[in-house]
């Protein structure tokens, strides 16, 4: 695995992390890939992930950084794994 795409690991790099939303919400809900539940309940959970993060001040800096690494699970900027790899896959061709 490269991680020289990774931001250094300094505070400064993950700073916009403490104003996200989700700081005072269940991590398990911006994790809606679990296998274990069932379509319309990964379907609730995303959105109600999605709404956490449509008022988030750091939204951009969290799309960025999932874009960036990439991060293949969960809800990041308001996003699911599969439009992050809808939009690297437009930005590559
Ligand atoms: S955009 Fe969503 S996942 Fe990212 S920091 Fe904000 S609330 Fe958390």
């Amino acid at each position: 695995m490269t991680v020289t795409r990774l931001p250094r690991p300094t505070y400064s790099s993950y700073e916009w992390q403490e104003q996200g939303r989700c700081r005072t919400k269940a991590v398990e809900q911006f994790f809606t890939d679990d296998q274990e539940i069932d379509q319309r309940e990964r379907r609730e959970k995303t959105e109600a992930a999605r709404m956490v993060c449509g008022g988030c001040p750091v939204r951009a800096q969290c799309l960025d950084h999932a874009l960036r690494v990439p991060e293949t699970f969960g809800i990041w900027g308001g996003t699911t794994p599969t439009e992050r790899a809808q939009m690297l896959w437009d930005v590559a061709g």
